[in-house]
């Protein structure tokens, strides 16, 4: 099934049904992608493709691309609420990730002050002392929490390491004290014979108890909305994923349904 690679280091202005009127940028190669996770649902289309020939963006032209993008941006009066680092993979992957994000920190102050920077990330980087200092400097620090039940998280997210666990992540995602905002994709399916299925009761228990732990300032919940490498997924229906929003705000947990 055909998936999409983002070809600039800095693309958009788009609209983000989560996030708004959004500047992103990819921190992964432009020609290939890098994940230390490999999910069944990524939209930029599985590892195996390969990290392709470019490279990672260094530092510097990450930062030239970008002021040049938002002082034109700022000379043309266009609209900006967001800057996001997403893209081909996993932006933490970046060796220079805290120092470009210190560099869009000194840029958004000088063009937008008010836009905020979003990162999201799968949060399988959060051991590194850096890419958590760097991740607590953001407005909007996301990560990934598809399952709270490690059988369910390898099977939908198949991380690269195999010391990554559910239980490391959710300390680790805690340790935040709460300056996160956790994305949780449900969806259905099949693969490789396999049933897929991270909406089941004890799912949801699971996701609830970590959340609990966790204590974000929100949970975003979505489902399947472009082509998935894996095809036989499917996605929850919109009032399914309120339905499930509805039990995590009786925790006292705010909650935003996309999809
Ligand atoms: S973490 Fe994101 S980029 Fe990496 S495989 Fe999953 S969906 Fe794709």
């Amino acid at each position: 099934m055909q998936t999409i690679l983002f070809h600039d280091t800095v693309f958009g202005p788009i609209h983000s049904r989560r996030l708004g009127t959004s500047l992103g940028v990819n921190l992964s190669p432009r020609d290939g992608k890098v994940c230390s996770f490999d999910c069944l649902y990524c939209e930029a289309g599985f590892n195996a493709q390969g990290p392709g020939k470019a490279g990672l963006p260094p530092r510097e032209e990450v930062y030239r691309l970008l002021e040049k993008r938002l002082s034109d941006m700022k000379a043309h009066n266009e609209r900006l609420d967001v800057i996001t680092f997403s893209g081909n993979g996993e932006p933490t992957m970046h060796p220079d990730f805290l120092g470009i994000i210190t560099d869009t920190i000194a840029l958004r102050d000088k063009y937008y002050p008010e836009v905020k920077i979003s990162v999201l990330s799968n949060s399988t980087r959060l051991d590194r002392p850096d890419v958590a200092e760097a991740l607590r400097l953001v407005d909007n620090n996301i990560l990934k929490l598809d399952s709270a039940i490690e059988s369910t998280m390898r099977a939908i997210d198949r991380p690269v390491s195999p010391s990554f666990t559910t239980e490391k992540v959710i300390d680790m995602i805690a340790d935040f004290g709460g300056q996160c905002i956790v994305q949780t994709m449900l969806l259905r399916g099949e693969y490789n014979g396999s049933a897929i299925d991270n909406t089941t009761p004890a799912e949801i228990d699971a996701l609830i108890a970590a959340y609990r732990k966790i204590n974000p300032k929100e949970v975003m919940l979505y489902s399947i909305d472009r082509k998935t490498p894996a095809e036989n997924l499917r996605k929850v229906p919109r009032e399914e994923l309120e339905a499930v929003a509805e039990r995590i705000r009786r925790e006292g947990i705010d909650v935003q349904v996309s999809g």
